[in-house]
């Protein structure tokens, strides 16, 4: 069989081989998969290196490849999408760069410099995204729940990924109006919607100003466990938004998960 051409395909692929253990142990796929290659992936190591989260390096003697992992990322949900993002380069991308690949959270949060940069990194994060996380799974955990702090922790778990990383995936497949917002200082670094958010035309692009009576623009606050229910016209003008706070660290650096409520079209009628 040829191999898959492109990153999903791949880790649908993968995923398939592997089967439904969770979590997906990327690690033994990573060194017993690339065996069937002339230069395979020799070792998959921690690496005492600060300028990056995760690199695919040449070996300059041998012709084969190491995957390097920084060990100082905090969470090991991190450290596991950050393996998988650089099997993702092995197996789509070594062709292009036989230098290998250093990755930063930059580029995994797609805030790479130039665009075909942005591209590779947006595809090695879609291959990790699909080999830990398989849709059909997901969707079956969810079920009809409604999602929550709980449900979100135990995807994180289940998967072992990082709450923000789980978000980002519900967000690719739920039918409800969502979204997801980093944001530093007061202002938003980057947001990612689910379709439905995108029809509606919500959105939260780099340097909007946080609501002031939002959670994420107190840091301090973002410890509710259940979430804050927003009236209309703190992130939506004319829907209540149940939000919660999914990460916030010492930097300021705060990423909220936000559920839309339909819109009442008679908020502001009477000022209009
Ligand atoms: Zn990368």
């Amino acid at each position: 069989m040829a191999d898959p051409d492109r990153p999903i395909a791949w880790a649908n692929f993968l995923a398939g081989v592997w089967g439904r253990r969770f979590p997906v142990d990327v690690r033994t796929i990573a060194l017993e998969y690339s065996t069937r290659y002339p230069d395979p992936i020799k070792t998959v190591r921690p690496a005492d290196i600060e300028s990056f989260e995760g690199a695919l390096c040449p070996l300059p003697k041998s012709g084969k490849w190491a995957i390097l992992y920084n060990p100082a990322i905090a969470s090991p949900g991190r450290i596991n999408f950050t393996l998988a993002h650089e099997l993702g380069h092995y197996l789509c991308h070594r062709g292009r760069s036989p230098g290998g690949f250093e990755c930063g959270e930059a580029d995994m949060l797609g805030l790479a410099g130039n665009e075909p940069l942005r591209l590779i990194e947006q595809e090695a994060d879609a291959f990790a995204s699909y080999l830990l996380m398989p849709i059909d799974d997901y969707r079956e955990q969810v079920g009809r729940n409604v999602m929550s702090l709980d449900l979100l922790n135990h995807s994180a778990d289940r998967y072992g990924v990082s709450r923000t990383a789980a978000a980002i995936k519900w967000l690719d497949f739920t039918p409800e109006c969502a979204a997801l917002v980093v944001a530093t200082n007061g202002f938003v670094l980057w947001g990612w919607r689910s379709r439905n958010a995108k029809r509606r035309r919500i959105f939260y692009d780099k340097g909007m100003a946080l609501p002031p009576a939002s959670v994420a623009a107190q840091p301090a606050r973002m410890l509710g466990e259940a979430g804050v229910l927003h009236p209309p016209g703190v992130w939506h003008p004319r829907s209540e938004v149940r939000e919660m706070a999914i990460f916030a660290d010492n930097y300021e650096m705060t990423i909220s998960l936000l559920l839309f409520g339909d819109e009442d079209w008679r908020v502001g009628l009477e000022e209009s």
